[in-house]
């Protein structure tokens, strides 16, 4: 029944990143979902979770954002997640060592920000060194790229080569940080639209100031702006620039059109209007990186 239920778990998680998007709030993932009338949790107050309904294995492990737990990556390709306390013997720690013997998938729990968890699964524990107190995790490419409706089959279960794992590893380690730029950028702007305030998480976007493969585009909050899925699309394709006073301009073209409320309110209305910046001011938009922006949405229009 717990394979049963782990299938379950890695679809109900699929459909809550299609509501909630990549990151999950804490409060669903400790609700959790109902199966024959026996509640499972994915989270609780232990980081190797263990719902009530499972035996001794765990369901998940998670790496709190400013916990005691620093999980970090090896060269291999593999994260290193540590045990619970200083005694390897410790049930928690127990049920992960079975969770190895048995080649049993967890889901692992990044967290990004407080309360906040960029879910990958499975991954499965590969080596386990108590003495050292922590055990090794990898995301398993056979089911890196999704599991289909009848759940995982646990025949199909091999170890993958290691260019492979490393591959893995690497668009996971792209994940987690592009999610943690997104979280950052939005929770500074206080989830809304620098623009418009339009205040919906779910139509946001962490835009880049400067692009990340460009000199000067780390993901950092300062080359970033919260900017809605629209005003994103126009800020990329310079219909839209922000002045380093943090004023915004429109393409000429664009404001001479007559066109519906769209235009006129979404775009035509935003010119010479000042940005809506973070509470805190060492949030706000680098100067400079805006500069170099804006020169290209000079030169564009
Ligand atoms: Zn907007």
């Amino acid at each position: 029944m717990e394979e049963k239920i782990r299938n379950i778990a890695f679809l109900w998680l699929k459909e809550q990143i299609q509501i909630y998007g990549e990151v999950l709030p804490r409060k669903i993932l400790e609700k959790g979902f109902e199966y024959r009338n026996q509640r499972v949790t994915l989270v609780g107050p232990s980081g190797i979770w263990k719902p009530k309904v499972f035996e001794t294995m765990p369901i998940s492990i998670t790496s709190t954002y400013e916990g005691p737990y620093e999980d970090k990556f090896t060269d291999d390709g593999l994260l290193i997640y540590r045990y619970r306390g200083m005694d390897p013997n410790h049930r928690d720690n127990i049920g992960l060592l079975e969770a190895m013997k048995s080649r049993t998938p967890l889901i692992y729990f990044h967290g990004i920000m407080r309360g906040r968890y960029l879910p990958v699964w499975p991954v499965f524990v590969m080596q386990n060194s108590p003495e050292e107190l922590f055990c090794m995790v990898a995301v398993d490419p056979i089911f890196a790229f999704g599991v289909n409706a009848e759940g995982y089959f646990r025949t199909e279960i091999k170890e993958s080569s290691l260019s492979v794992r490393k591959y893995v590893m690497a668009y996971t380690k792209q994940r987690l940080h592009q999610s943690s730029f997104r979280e950052k950028v939005i929770f500074a702007y206080d989830n809304r639209c620098s623009l418009c305030a339009l205040g919906h998480r779910e139509l946001l976007d962490a835009a880049h100031i400067i692009p990340d493969a460009d000199e000067g585009g780390e993901p950092i909050i300062q080359n970033g702006l919260s900017l809605c899925k629209i005003h994103h699309a126009a800020f990329d394709v310079n219909i839209i620039g922000i002045s380093p006073d943090y004023l915004v301009s429109v393409r000429e073209d664009i404001l001479l059109e007559h066109d519906g409320p769209m235009l006129r309110y979404g775009l035509q209305e935003l010119e010479k209007q000042k940005l809506l910046l973070p509470r805190k001011k060492e949030n706000w938009p680098d100067k400079e990186r805006l500069d170099m922006r804006f020169h290209n949405f000079q030169m564009a229009g």
